[in-house]
């Protein structure tokens, strides 16, 4: 079949979701390409949710993936306010909420992650919010023009974005977190123990080593009741304890999921006209040999072109090594690899400076590196992680030795 008769189906029209299509025209696909998206506005991307626009100090016009008449020129197919329902592997159709039913030549799946909820009494309550989309970020940029005291339970990333954006918007702010430090599962003690002190330096109450216990009021948030007891009176919470991938449509369809939508190297699915990308695919990783699943911005941007390639029959293979990026107050990081657990955790630079390195180290070899306040050093730090060599700490943590005579010329970057 020549490409102009084919059908592409792509459900989730956000980050990853608009970029695959992006690339389907790039690489001259001429089928119909139609992105499906429940929300109400046309793709954008989350970064800004909890810093400039939260702040009110960007527009959503700053946020969008595409400028609107993009979607038309590229004849991309965007329907909002549209849900897929269903997915029906055996006959290749898709059932919209409002009853169509579509058939597909290949299907990807962009639903991406939603947050996690807390189901303790007064979870309903107003007051209580989460940050996901423009629209839960609306209501709260209001707040933030309102002012008052707030609570921030967990102390992750969105978490302690919002902490900081809320400070910066001269709020009073707790955050509640039941580990001992905030960042604490990701970084260890020692880069946790930072973020802690920027928070504190910056008038953060942290209240850590608790959880909460229940939120307090009359359908109005008054408070946050402590597991320790305490009562934090507030005007509104936010609530930050991670979020999961959507299981749905994935799941009802019948392909393999577990902690996402299990697909390999290329993207594909147990199914392999149905392809996943972004928040929600958990995929096999040719560098670390087992699949991981990536809640980050880069991995959608960069896996939804992949996709689209893999859609389209080339021999392509999702290979990036995961990387994110984060800004708290005047702290802009980045941190690339992946070391879900390590031996050492080795520091170039003075964190109490404010501006230095981290690598976590592996067998000796850098497994994940992070840079604070430090810039265009990522690339190496990539390459370091790529080369598998082992390092010498001494050196790493010596300033005065480039990070690029660390490296095995003959494999880094390979
Ligand atoms: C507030 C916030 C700040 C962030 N800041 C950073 C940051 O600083 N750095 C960083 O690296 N990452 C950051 N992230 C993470 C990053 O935004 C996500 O990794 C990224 O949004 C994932 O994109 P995605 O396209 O895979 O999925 P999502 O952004 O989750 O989008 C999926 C879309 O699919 C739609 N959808 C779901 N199911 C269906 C269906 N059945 N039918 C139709 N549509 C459907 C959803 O409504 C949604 O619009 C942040 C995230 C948030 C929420």
């Amino acid at each position: 079949m020549s490409s102009h008769e084919q059908t592409f189906i792509i459900v989730g029209a956000a980050l990853a979701g608009a970029k695959a299509a992006e690339q389907l025209r790039e690489e001259g696909f001429d089928g119909r390409v139609l992105l499906f998206g429940s929300e109400a506005a046309r793709p954008y991307e989350r970064p800004p949710l909890t810093k400039d626009y939260l702040r009110g100090e960007s527009q959503r016009e700053n946020a969008y993936v595409h400028e609107e008449a993009f979607y038309a020129d590229q004849r991309i197919e965007l329907e909002t306010n549209a849900t897929v329902t269903a997915i029906d592997p055996g006959s290749s159709r898709v059932t919209i909420a409002d009853g169509r039913e579509l058939p597909y030549d290949r299907l990807l799946l962009a639903t991406g992650a939603e947050p996690r909820r807390l189901t303790v009494t007064g979870a309903e309550f107003d007051g209580v919010h989460y940050l996901r989309t423009f629209a839960d970020c609306d209501a709260l940029r209001s707040r933030l023009e309102t002012g008052g005291r707030m609570v921030v339970v967990g102390g992750g990333w969105i978490g302690s974005e919002f902490a900081a954006s809320a400070r910066q918007r001269g709020l009073e702010v707790t955050v509640l977190d039941p580990q001992p430090l905030p960042l604490e599962r990701l970084f260890g003690a020692e880069v946790a123990a930072f973020y802690r002190d920027v928070h504190r330096d910056h008038g953060v109450e942290l209240l850590l080593g608790e959880g909460v216990e229940a939120f307090e009021g009359e359908r109005q948030l008054t408070g946050v009741r402590t597991g320790g007891g305490r009562v934090i009176e507030c005007d509104f919470a936010v609530v930050g304890i991670g979020v999961a991938p959507r299981p749905q449509p994935a799941e009802q369809a019948g392909l393999a999921t577990e902690d996402g939508v299990l697909v390999d190297a290329s993207l594909a699915s147990s199914d392999p006209r149905i392809y996943a990308a972004g928040d929600v695919a958990n995929a096999e990783h040719p560098f670390y040999g087992e699949r991981i699943r990536v809640e980050h911005w880069a991995n959608a941007l960069n896996q939804g072109p992949v996709a689209a390639q893999a859609m389209l029959g080339q021999a392509v293979r999702y290979d990036r090594l995961p990387y994110f990026f984060s800004d708290q107050y005047d702290v802009g990081m980045e941190y690339s690899g992946y070391a879900p657990a390590w031996d050492e955790v080795v520091f170039r630079g003075d964190p109490a400076g404010g501006e230095f390195m981290a690598f976590w180290l592996r067998d000796g070899r850098v497994a994940a590196g992070m840079n604070v306040n430090v810039w265009d050093v990522n690339e190496d730090v990539q390459a370091l992680i790529r080369s598998r060599r082992s390092v010498d700490a001494a050196a790493l943590r010596d300033a005065d030795t480039p990070l690029d005579s660390l490296l095995d010329k003959s494999t880094a970057g390979s």
